[in-house]
This record gives structure tokens, sequence and C-alpha cells, in this order.
């Protein structure tokens, strides 16, 4: 069975998409969501032989080689027009190399129907990229797993404009307030209270630093009020 996290990428997954799951590791997504029927076709991506291999064993035990392309290549070049793939799956990697792996494709001329983007970090880079590349964000959803909260961001092409507190927070995660979007900014709340007690201490609260924390600090109580 998949974690919550992997469950919750999976659950936006359109059934008979034609998938691709870039950075697969172990591929449990793909098998999962091929397993159940949900889909009958997955490439499945690894920029690296060690993951290509554990995905090979994985899709091998569960009599699904048929049903991929197992392809060692960065990010989406991994796919070709006669894929046909629709939907991208990227998830539990930094924002960065998620948003730079969407640029690369970009420049390749490549395009997709849907985008399920699970970034470990620098959520707003992701956000900030889709937006500014015509995508538009259609779903959001957070999880909580142990100490960590994940978000997924799911976008479509289309027009959309996104505040500065949008593209931090997530337009629907801010609005919807789950207890794990609350949870997740009153750690980091916190997490920046005891900068500040560490910033005072050192007498450095007439800093551009302070001042940046302490703009986060006050956006982050607002969202949350
Ligand atoms: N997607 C799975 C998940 O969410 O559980 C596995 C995540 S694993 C932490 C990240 C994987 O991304 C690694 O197996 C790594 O080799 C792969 N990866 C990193 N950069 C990549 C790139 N540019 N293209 C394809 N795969 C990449």
């Amino acid at each position: 069975n998949l974690s919550p996290r992997l469950a919750a990428v999976a659950s936006f997954v359109p059934k008979g998409a034609r998938l691709a799951d870039i950075g697969s590791d172990h591929a449990y997504l793909p098998a999962h969501l091929l397993l159940k029927s949900h889909i009958d076709f997955a490439v499945v991506g690894e920029v690296a032989k060690g993951p290509l291999e554990n995905a090979r064993q994985e899709l091998k035990r569960q009599r699904l080689l048929a049903a991929t392309a197992l392809r060692l290549a960065d990010g989406l070049a991994a796919v070709t027009d006669d894929d046909q793939v629709d939907t991208v799956t990227i998830a539990g990697m930094g924002g960065i190399l998620i948003r730079d792996i969407l640029a690369a494709a970009k420049q390749r001329g490549q395009s997709f129907t849907t985008l399920i983007l699970q970034p470990n970090t620098d959520e707003q880079v992701v956000r900030e990229w889709l937006v500014q590349h015509v995508y538009q964000i259609t779903h959001e959803r957070i999880v909580q797993e142990d100490k960590h909260f994940y978000e997924i961001i799911v976008a479509k092409p289309g027009n959309q404009t996104l505040s500065a507190q949008d593209l931090v927070f997530g337009p629907f995660l801010r609005d919807e307030q789950s207890p794990a979007f609350k949870a997740k900014w009153q750690k980091e709340a916190d997490r920046i209270s005891l900068i500040f007690e560490r910033l005072t201490a050192a007498g450095k609260t007439d800093t551009p630093a302070y001042q940046q924390w302490q703009a986060r600090f006050q956006d982050i109580q607002e969202v949350l009020s």
C-alpha cells in the first residue's frame, strides 16, 4: 500500500491517463495505479541507475513490466511524443529541481494536460514557475506524515494570477485551512520565533535578515488568523 503522501499524489491521476512518473525510484506509484487498473501504461523515468533498477525489480515482481517503459533519463527527457503521455507526476524532490525539470521540458517543446507535483521544499518556486508558464493550479492538498508536511500541487494549462501570499501558502490550501496546513505554518512560526530570539540576543534586530523573517512571520499570522 502507498504511503499517505504517495496515495494523495495517486488520487489526482485521472482514470485511463497515460502517465509519466519522473524520479520514480521503486515505481510504487505507477505500480499501484497499474495494479488497480486505474491506468494501463506508464513511463517510469529515473536519472540514476540504482533507482531505475529498483523500479525494474518492483515492476517485474508485480508482473507489470509489459505495461511500462523504463527510461534512464534526466527529467522529462524520459518521455517521447510516441508515448502520448498526458499526465506527469513528479514527487519527493526539491521544488527547485522540479522547476528545473519543468523548464527543460518546456524548452524541448513538451507540454502535458495534467501535472501532479509534490515538492519536498520550495513550493513557492514551483507555483511561481507554473503561473509564469501558463499553467493554472486546479487542486492542492497537504498531507502530514510523521513530522513532515507534504504539499501536492495539480496544474493544467491555463491562465491564473496569484498573489505573493498565494505563491507561498497555496491558493487552495490557505482557503481550506486544514489541520495539517495550520500545523505546518504554526511549526514554521515557532521556528521563526526562535530565530528572533537568537537575533535579538546577538543584537541583530536592525538587519535586513531580521526584517525578512518579520515579514514572513506576519504573513503567517495573517494567513492563520
Ligand atoms: N517519486 C518517488 C517518491 O515520491 O516516493 C521517489 C522519490 S526519491 C526521494 C527521488 C528520486 O528522483 C530519486 O530516485 C532520484 O534518482 C530521482 N531524480 C532526481 N533527479 C532526477 C531527474 N533530474 N530526473 C529523473 N529523476 C531524478
